[in-house]
């Protein structure tokens, strides 16, 4: 909202500091929301960077300070693109879905590994590890990979209208989408605290072993938002990393598969399948 909120005072573009605790030469890109005000340039630069700017507005020796701000950026036409849907069908519910999902696109200048690859084999993960099991779920067991998540979330818009349009009971939804580091638990978003209640009484003391009891109120996620209004039975989860690391890679160049961390990635998959087993097995109401 900054450059909007600048060109209203005269501003002739915007120079923003990335939003990152870490001290590095990674720019940070992200959404820009100008409202009714004049589009000006905004641009993100490092944390050195900044501090460097910083030093030199705050210098005597250099005034006036001087900042060429070369703008390439461009919006390009929408077109016809794809979510990618994986399913095991339930053995009871025929009608009943419990879906995880990650996102497919990612920033131009990211591989987009935590943002949001690691989310998506995640999703994906889940529906292996119950094939490896050979466990057979009573619900229809669904990964989602949306499309479009960085860029106005039309993948979850879309799947919401279809399960709507298709009568699809969906129990619950869970999105992955805060990195896949070492899992801490799941958020429930917009539920009965009840609910929450019941589930910690009943399965805290399941996951506590694995340090992955974090069960609390919270967000969920942008993909699987939309399902909210359309299908108002449905209970939407938050996966919780721990996220300490995340903003000093997320929407950078440095979102790479280098910084995945293998054994916390599987870890977060196989924290994921067991709330999906769980609810599968017992439900998931009051
Ligand atoms: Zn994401």
């Amino acid at each position: 909202m900054g450059p909007g909120a600048a060109a209203k005072y005269g501003a002739v573009a915007v120079i923003v500091r990335s939003l990152t605790s870490a001290l590095d030469d990674y720019p940070h890109t992200g959404n820009t929301n100008y409202g009714n005000n004049p589009k000006i340039p905004a641009a993100a630069i490092s944390t050195i960077a900044a501090n460097k700017l910083s030093e030199l507005l705050k210098s005597k020796v250099a005034q006036p300070v001087q900042f060429y701000l070369k703008d390439n950026c461009q919006m390009l036409p929408d077109v016809l693109s794809y979510n990618v849907v994986g399913e095991i069908k339930g053995t009871e519910n025929n009608n009943k879905y419990i879906t995880i999902g990650g996102h497919l696109d990612s920033w131009d200048l990211a591989e987009g590994a935590h943002d949001d690859g690691t989310g998506v084999m995640q999703s994906a993960e889940v529906l292996r590890i119950f094939k490896a099991l050979s466990y057979k779920p009573k619900n229809n067991i669904r990964a989602v990979f949306f499309m479009n998540e960085e860029n106005g979330h039309k993948g979850g818009t879309k799947y919401a209208e279809l399960a709507a349009q298709n009568h699809e009971n969906h129990i619950a939804a869970i999105e992955t989408d805060e990195g896949g580091f070492t899992p801490r638990g799941f958020s429930f978003d917009g539920v009965n605290p009840a609910l929450v209640q019941k589930v910690n009484v009943q399965w805290k003391k399941l996951l506590e072993p694995y340090e992955v009891d974090h069960l609390i109120p919270g967000g969920s996620g942008t993909d699987i938002e939309p399902l909210k209004s359309q299908v108002p039975s449905v209970i939407l989860i938050g996966f919780r990393p721990d996220s300490q690391r995340y903003f000093d890679i997320h929407h950078t160049p440095n979102d790479i598969f280098e910084n995945v961390n293998k054994r916390e990635l599987e870890l977060g998959a196989a924290s994921i399948a067991s709330l999906v087993y769980l609810i599968d097995q017992h439900g998931l109401s009051l």
